[in-house]
């Protein structure tokens, strides 16, 4: 569903703008915005599910923390603190009663001049919420994925930092899942510079072989996924041995029992083939079904582990 869709369905009308509420049609910026030209902005995506206590923000800590250290190499600081982003987020989601919704937080340079040294420009910032179903797709979450590997690699962190949630480097992430829906696939699948597994356009992978999980570390340039921690806790507290910095090579993915995404959009999805070779049984795999459901028991809160990680909306 599109924007102009939600609006008419009375979902959302508000966004946060610089420490105002605006109306949803004028949380406009000028055109000479730095951040539109050159990229120079910084965000976040964090989900916030349906509890029985009420809506409840899924690692907001952590994804605070990101939002900040991503300005870092920008001189980026974003000139909100902590408390006035979570009173403003909460405040979002009460007035537009949203029981689950994906949250947008921004920060960018904003309108003061165009030579590539930002420091002049005043940073803004704004935050959006909505509902958002599953990202890859219904049944996704059920059936698995069909991913391609993009023939863009994934930029090296060498050349732009990459755990951190930077706009402009995200054209990298576009030019790869315009080439898989291009190809009839939901998702792709980039590779590092070495040639080696990195992750997908917004998520973080898990590789699934004798019972043991593997995902890449993060000298391989991936994000610093929150997802991927939460399934990396997860899965050792369900007694398995997780290899988190891990590197896989292109083949060993043909060969693995099992293949599935983190990220806060795709949550935890299956992949069930890369281009022409069927992962496994080609279904959702016993792995990736134990941490699935341990997964979503966890975020819409049929278990009371790991309370530290939940932001409640109290109304
Ligand atoms: N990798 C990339 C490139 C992403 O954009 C995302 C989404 N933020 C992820 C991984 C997953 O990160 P997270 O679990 O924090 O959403």
């Amino acid at each position: 569903m599109g924007f102009e869709e939600m609006q008419e369905a009375g979902d959302v009308d508000t966004i946060w703008l610089d420490g105002e509420f605006v109306d949803w049609d004028d949380a406009q910026i000028h055109v000479l915005t730095h951040g539109l030209h050159y990229g120079t902005g910084v965000f976040e995506g964090v989900r916030c599910y349906d509890t029985d206590e009420g809506p409840a923000i899924f690692r907001w800590e952590e994804h605070l923390d990101r939002f900040y250290e991503s300005g870092k190499p920008y001189n980026l600081d974003i000139p909100f603190g902590r408390e006035e982003l979570t009173a403003a987020t909460k405040e979002l989601i009460r007035r537009q009663e949203l029981e689950s919704c994906y949250i947008r937080p921004i920060a960018y340079y904003g309108y003061d001049m165009l030579g590539l040294n930002p420091e002049s420009c005043p940073v803004q910032v704004a935050i959006a919420v909505w509902p958002w179903g599953a990202y890859l797709g219904e049944g996704a979450l059920e059936e698995g994925v069909e991913v391609t590997i993009a023939s863009w690699q994934k930029y090296a962190s060498s050349q732009i930092p990459t755990n951190a949630k930077t706009t402009g480097p995200y054209i990298n992430s576009v030019l790869a899942s315009l080439e898989a829906k291009r190809e009839g696939y939901v998702e792709a699948l980039l590779l590092n510079q070495e040639g080696n597994v990195a992750e997908g356009p917004g998520e973080n992978l898990f590789l699934v072989r004798d019972g043991e999980i593997y995902t890449p570390g993060l000298a391989e340039g991936i994000l610093d996924g929150i997802t991927r921690n939460t399934v990396i806790t997860l899965a050792r507290e369900l007694g398995y041995t997780v290899h988190d910095d891990a590197t896989i090579s292109r083949g060993e993915l043909n060969t693995a029992d099992e293949l599935f995404f983190s990220g806060t959009a795709a949550e935890v999805t299956p992949i069930r083939k890369v281009d022409n070779v069927v992962i496994g049984e080609g279904t959702r795999g016993p792995v990736t079904t134990d941490i699935q459901r341990t997964f979503f028991d966890l975020v819409e809160r049929r278990t009371d582990d790991h309370p530290e990680w939940f932001e409640h909306v109290e109304a």
